[in-house]
């Protein structure tokens, strides 16, 4: 195998340990193989932008394709301090993994400008947003790439990427990104979509372990768009939501914290920190809570081999990308703790980022009850499938989704054949 310098970094690493794992047993042709470990093109731009104070800052931004072989790709973009070209990648291939398992027509992208956006102004944003579409719009498209939110971006920022390819376009092109604001042929229940997803997969998860969801103790960490609406649903089906953070920190109370009133409280705040009724945590003492679930739905690389033995859930649902290191994996496997991997587990933000652009292609657009029985239906069917992978493979669930995804891209490669 060559070096992969260009995109070395820590969480390119864990996503080669996992494909080369997956590869092995799957016996993957060394071609194939090969291929699967490099990104079809990414691009890195820069991106001036005027701030407010008159300067002008420089940012990275990024955009990676891992493979077009079943379709154009897709993959959110972020916006956070630590974005680099690696990660961008490694998330990238993530994708194209989890298209792949969900069986959409999708290979894997992942884009992302290294910024803070906590400390940026809405002008500030939409300046920077711009530009970096600008940059990296011959490589979007609604047939060629299809970017939609992530970490630090939402539907606001979908909004300004779709305007901008719109201009240069002269016409309204809404399939070029997902997750856009409903007005502009956004979908019902995208926004909600990944917590939601998530939660099916936790029934499903549940069932095959015999737990009873409704007195579980639940810890989310994260509580954004995916840790917030997951603690919000398995709230409402009667859980213990025990413990919540966000990047500033947690909030805990053993009885269960009232959603509701932490949503009112971090509306009027910011953050869940200083909930009446409840004490304060730090984000690693969250991980180890003792609970059922635990739901790390918030930034990579939280679950190491430094905190995995101290964790005292039976299922971890991973609301976030790569929140859990490959050493970390073999811990909790011989913990027997279920790990239901990011690329199952928050896989309903892209079915319903699908949803979204077939209605967007043929502008008939569906009811949010249908939408959430369809991302029920293929949640459902995609665990079952990992579940009995890894029942006749014996193994993880995270192993046995990944040669499911992986088996269907490197199928597709066969099919199609290296050109020339
Ligand atoms: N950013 C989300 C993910 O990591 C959604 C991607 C999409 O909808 O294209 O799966």
């Amino acid at each position: 195998m060559n070096s992969i310098s260009e995109f070395d970094s820590p969480p390119y690493q864990r996503a080669i340990q996992q494909l080369d794992r997956a590869a092995e047993r799957l016996k993957l042709p060394q071609a194939i193989h090969e291929r699967l470990r490099y990104p079809r093109r990414a691009m890195v731009v820069s991106v001036p932008t005027p701030m407010d104070d008159g300067r002008t800052e420089v940012f990275l931004g990024y955009r990676v394709h891992h493979n077009t072989v079943l379709g154009p790709t897709k993959g959110g973009i972020r916006y956070h301090p630590d974005v680099n070209l690696g990660e961008v990648t490694a998330l990238a291939m993530l994708m194209s993994w989890k298209c792949a398992l969900m069986g959409l027509p999708y290979g894997g992208a992942k884009g992302g400008v290294a910024c803070d956006p906590a400390r940026m102004s809405q002008r500030e944003l939409e300046r920077m947003t711009r530009r970096y579409t600008a940059e990296i719009i011959l490589l979007i498209g609604p047939d060629l790439d299809i970017p939609a939110p992530d970490l630090g971006t939402d539907e606001q920022t979908m909004a300004w990427i779709m305007d901008t390819y719109a201009m240069t376009q002269g016409r309204t092109v809404p399939g070029v990104v997902t997750g856009k604001p409903l007005l502009l042929g956004g979908s019902f229940g995208r926004r909600e979509a990944t917590g939601r997803g998530l939660v099916y997969a936790l029934y499903q998860a549940a069932k095959h372990t015999n737990l009873d969801l409704r007195s579980a103790r639940v810890v989310v960490q994260g509580f954004g768009n995916v840790g917030g609406v997951a603690a919000r649903l398995l709230w409402r089906e009667g859980c213990h939501v025990v413990g919540v953070s966000d990047a500033k920190g947690g909030v805990f109370n053993e009885h269960g914290l009232d959603i509701r009133q932490l949503l009112a409280h971090v509306k009027e705040t910011g953050t869940v920190g200083g909930l009446a009724g409840a004490d304060s945590i730090t984000n690693q003492e969250l991980l180890e809570l003792p609970c059922e679930v635990l739901i790390p739905a918030a930034v990579g690389g939280q679950i190491t081999d430094q905190n995995a033995d101290r964790i005292r859930a039976r299922i971890v649902a991973e609301g976030a990308n790569a929140p859990t290191t490959p050493e970390a994996d073999r811990i909790l496997e011989g913990k027997n703790v279920l790990v239901v991997p990011d690329i199952l587990a928050n896989a309903g933000g892209v079915v319903v980022s699908y949803f979204e652009w077939v209605q967007g292609l043929q502008f008939y657009f569906w009811r949010e009850s249908e939408i959430n029985s369809r991302l029920q239906e293929l949640m459902t069917r995609a665990f079952k499938n990992v579940w009995s992978q890894a029942q006749r493979a014996g193994g993880d669930l995270r192993t046995a989704a990944l040669i499911l995804g992986i088996k269907r891209v490197a199928e597709g490669f066969e099919v199609r054949g290296f050109y020339p």
